[in-house]
């Protein structure tokens, strides 16, 4: 028996918690931690033995549902022959080795090699590192700056949190670093100009993106980092074209695209990775999350063929490759990996993701396009977000002060869903497990929709 009250006093004296208002934690106005017990499938449990469905995977990472005996019996096996080794001068693991290959077979772009780390924001941090180095071996020491979008999230980081478009992960914390710029979210519900089609709103802001290059100069704008969908910013699949028109303008200037596929990778969207199904080239990718399900911390940059042989070139001038972590590669979490894509692959869960994905977009849209207080819903595969406006006509948001995203969140969560009040507005955002069933689809969408109800009718 899990003793509450204990845990709770521990907690509450010892852990730094992400994301939590620290003075309601501490004293414990907003109540205690959730202690979570217990994983199966799309639900977890709290030591109070109430369920919930986990209808965000955590934080959208536990693609394979919790709970699967088969990633804990490699993790175990493998703990059993060798708990760690490292990676440094050469060294491997047979795990690793087998990871490595697979992830330079299955990733989009020209993948050449990959690099690992143990998140997203370390993945996305070497990932500026080595547009840096790439750009002073070939002679082009100026072309650092990296461009990321308003409401893109990269990560924590110092510079991955740089590259993430939203100002509260920066104030108070003296980011953004120099060098990161922002360009335009591609959101066309709120940024499209009246009239305008969603292929021309596309082309405005690749042609923003021209001009911000322009304006800097071409030959200091290393890279343009993005998630084919956005993500934490709001769940917002790109409009119509997007994609075409800023990969043309990357190539126009030399500029490196970064992939960034931490939530999109490995099955999200409906495809192996959200550049497979928008088109995307990149020349680096970033991975993580569902590339282990959140079992065991690890993430990969993957290097694409052109900055890898700028990279070997130089070799003789320059020295060893000298980057790297403790537990790059850990054979744990190649080991987990391994088990993880074995499970993605068998149970082929790109294409259950498109499939109950499509159904899942439907119920979403049949259930809560009218509500007279949802502005948009939207969403691709197993991604999917309701936003929430005082006036649909107007756009008008609601005042944040009723907290109108929080509170239903609230509600699901009171009913028994996970949905996370998305950060940037009044948005509830849904990313299950990949193994969720269109019957369990129909209770999430029902749950969150009484919960949507509750706070209407609080509001009204
Ligand atoms: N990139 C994207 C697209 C993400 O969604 C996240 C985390 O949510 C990150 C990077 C950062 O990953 P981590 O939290 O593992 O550092």
């Amino acid at each position: 028996m899990v003793d509450i009250k204990a845990i709770s006093e521990r907690d509450r004296s010892s852990v730094l918690h992400p994301f939590t208002q620290l003075k309601d934690f501490a004293s414990g106005k907003s109540g205690d931690p959730t202690i979570v017990t217990g994983g199966k499938g799309i639900r977890i449990e709290d030591a109070q033995g109430r369920a919930y469905i986990d209808g965000f995977a955590g934080l959208y990472c536990v693609n394979i549902g919790y709970g699967r005996t088969e990633v804990a019996d490699a993790i175990a096996r493998q703990a059993y022959k060798l708990a760690y080794y490292h990676t440094y001068a050469a060294h491997t693991t047979e795990e690793l080795a087998i990871l490595s290959d697979r992830l330079v077979r299955m990733a989009p772009g020209k993948p050449s090699k990959v690099f690992f780390g143990l998140s997203g924001s370390d993945a996305n941090e070497t990932q500026a590192k080595l547009v840096w180095y790439y750009n002073n071996l070939r002679g082009q020491p100026k072309k650092k700056k990296i461009i990321s979008r308003e409401r893109g999230y990269h990560g924590c980081s110092v510079v991955s949190g740089s590259m993430t478009g939203m100002s509260f992960y920066h104030d108070h914390m003296d980011l953004p670093f120099a060098g990161i710029l922002h360009t335009g979210a591609p959101h066309y519900y709120w940024g499209a100009e009246p009239g305008e089609t969603e292929d021309s709103f596309s082309r405005r802001r690749a042609a923003e993106l021209e001009a911000l290059i322009l304006r800097e100069g071409p030959e200091t704008i290393g890279a343009f980092i993005a998630e084919p969908v956005l993500g934490t910013g709001g769940i917002t699949p790109p409009p119509t074209g997007y994609w075409r028109e800023i990969q043309a303008v990357l190539r126009r200037y030399d500029v490196l695209l970064i992939a960034d596929e931490v939530i999109c990778g490995f099955g999200r969207t409906g495809a192996d990775f959200g550049s497979t199904l928008y088109g995307i080239e990149p020349d680096l990718v970033t991975v993580a999350k569902g590339l282990t399900s959140g079992y065991v911390p690890l993430s990969g940059a993957i290097v694409g063929e052109r900055v890898y042989a700028v990279m070997e070139e130089a070799a003789e001038r320059v020295g060893a490759f000298s980057h790297g972590y403790t537990y790059s590669g850990h054979p744990i979490a190649a080991a987990a990996a391994n088990a993880v894509l074995d499970i993605v692959q068998k149970e082929q869960l790109s294409e259950r993701a498109r499939i109950v994905g499509s159904h899942f977009q439907k119920r979403l849209k049949e259930r809560f396009a009218q509500l007279e207080i949802v502005g948009e819903v939207r969403g691709v595969g197993l991604l999917g977000a309701v936003e929430f406006v005082a006036d649909r006509q107007t756009k008008r948001r609601f005042d944040p002060h009723h907290k109108v995203g929080a509170r239903i969140s609230k509600a699901a969560r009171d009913r028994g869903l996970i949905a996370r009040a998305m950060p940037h507005g009044d948005i509830l955002g849904f990313a299950p497990p990949l193994i969720v069933s269109e019957a369990e689809i129909d209770e999430i969408v029902d749950l969150a929709y009484r919960a949507t109800k509750q706070v209407m009718d609080e509001l009204a």
